[in-house]
C-alpha cells in the first residue's frame, strides 16, 4: 500500500466507495463522477502507479482486470449492447489517480475517437 494513494486507501477500506465487485486480487466500484449511467473502475489491489510501471510478474493481475470487466458488464446488463474499457497513462492522456484502473463506461451510445 502507498501511503498517499487514494485507491489505495479505498482498497483498506479508509476511503468509502461504492463497491460492486471483489475478489482477492481486484476491487471495483463506481466512479464519483460517472461520465455515463454506468461507470465502474476496476483497480488490483495491489499499488501500480501507470500502466508504464506493469511488471511481467503482473500479468495474471492485470488479465484478471479484464474477466473483471467481463463480468461486471454481464452484471450490469452492458454485455449484449456493447460498453467501453479504457485506461488512460500519465498526464496526456488524462490520468489523474496514479494506481492503475480501468474504466468501465456503458449505458449510452460512446463516440469515437475519445476526446
Ligand atoms: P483517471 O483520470 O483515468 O486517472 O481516472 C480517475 C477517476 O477516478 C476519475 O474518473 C474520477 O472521477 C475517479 N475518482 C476520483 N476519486 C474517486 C473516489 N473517491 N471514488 C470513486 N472514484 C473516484
Ligand atoms: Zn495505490
Amino acid at each position: 500500500m502507498e501511503p498517499d494513494c487514494l485507491f489505495c486507501k479505498i482498497v483498506a477500506g479508509e476511503i468509502p466507495a461504492d463497491i460492486v465487485y471483489e475478489t482477492d486480487d481486484t476491487l471495483a466500484f463506481r466512479d464519483i463522477n460517472p461520465q455515463a449511467p454506468t461507470h465502474i473502475l476496476i483497480i488490483p489491489r495491489l499499488h501500480i502507479a501507470r500502466i508504464n510501471d506493469i511488471e511481467e510478474e503482473h500479468r495474471h493481475l492485470v488479465g484478471g482486470l479484464y474477466t473483471a470487466a467481463r463480468d461486471i458488464a454481464v452484471a450490469e446488463g452492458l454485455a449484449d449492447d456493447g460498453y467501453r474499457v479504457v485506461m488512460n497513462c500519465n498526464e496526456a492522456a488524462g490520468q489523474t489517480v496514479f494506481h492503475i484502473h480501468l474504466h468501465l463506461l456503458g449505458g449510452r451510445r460512446l463516440r469515437w475517437p475519445p476526446g
